[in-house]
């Protein structure tokens, strides 16, 4: 018979750019409410222009994940407009690699608090509202970075696998109404090498990044986990360029 698709309510931090963005675009244009998180406001504001002149919904709200507060503040706005909160992509994250030796120690600070702190927020944030509903979907941006460690990313490794350990533990924790999805990208067209201040690691980059998939194509990974039956958990997704190696 035909299955009715439910709309859900989808939380999105990092939508401001590259993979959230997309995710965003994608999950709206399939009908589902969007909430996006970020901390560039004026980004969030024409994306909800763009989703809503297109016939879909969504909400933007000025959020910083390292804060736990403002975390709390844009789940609490999610649930203000759209009355629950069915799904969290854990999106956000930065990437300003450099050897250990560099001692870039306030960068390795800010991936540690922008990959792993505001990923533990956003559970913190919303994990008691799922709990309350006796359903949810966390879906996790980790990396490639996250099943093996390369020069100059030890730190964003470090914090990549520490999501991918949060997000096993959460999906051991959770009762069976509640689904887990780390979804692990290789290279993909972002700002995400944006903010890369070492030459060293900016020049490994520069090769590294030549070959890369669309920021779609994670945002059609993330559609695919969301989508599937409820009796269904997508654990795990890695997606690469056919050509990475
Ligand atoms: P972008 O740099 O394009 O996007 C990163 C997003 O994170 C932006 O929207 C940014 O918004 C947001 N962000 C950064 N800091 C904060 C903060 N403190 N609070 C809220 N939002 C924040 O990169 P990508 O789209 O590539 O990155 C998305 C995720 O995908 C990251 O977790 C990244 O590690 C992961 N990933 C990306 C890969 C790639 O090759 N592109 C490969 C593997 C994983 P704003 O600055 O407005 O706050």
């Amino acid at each position: 018979g035909m299955v009715l698709r439910r709309r859900k309510v989808v939380l999105v931090t990092g939508a401001s750019s590259g993979i959230g963005r997309a995710t965003a675009l994608r999950l709206a244009s399939a009908g589902h409410p969007v909430v996006l998180g970020a901390r560039r406001v004026d980004r969030l504001g024409s994306l909800v222009t763009e989703i809503e002149g297109a016939g879909g919904q969504a909400l933007a709200v000025p959020t910083d994940v390292t804060d736990l507060a403002s975390t709390q503040a844009f789940a609490d706005a999610a649930t203000a407009r759209f009355g629950r909160i069915d799904v969290v992509v854990a999106n956000a994250g930065v990437m300003p690699l450099s050897p250990l030796s560099s001692g870039l120690v306030e960068q390795w600070d800010q991936m540690i608090d922008v990959n792993v702190r505001g990923l533990l927020h956003s559970i913190a944030a919303t994990l008691p509202t799922m709990l309350a509903q006796g359903a949810g979907h966390f879906v996790t941006m980790a990396s490639i970075g996250a099943h093996s460690v390369t020069p100059t990313g030890a730190v964003y490794c470090g914090t990549k696998y520490a999501a991918r350990a949060i997000t096993e533990g959460l999906r051991l924790e959770s009762p069976r109404g509640i689904r887990v999805t780390t979804i692990s990208p290789g290279v993909t067209e972002s700002e995400l090498a944006s903010t890369i201040t070492d030459a060293t690691a900016a020049a490994a980059m520069e090769a590294y990044r030549a070959d890369s998939v669309s920021a779609d194509a994670i945002a059609r990974a993330v559609e695919y986990a969301v989508a599937e039956r409820p009796d269904v958990d997508v654990n795990e997704i890695v997606v690469r360029p056919a050509a990475q190696r």
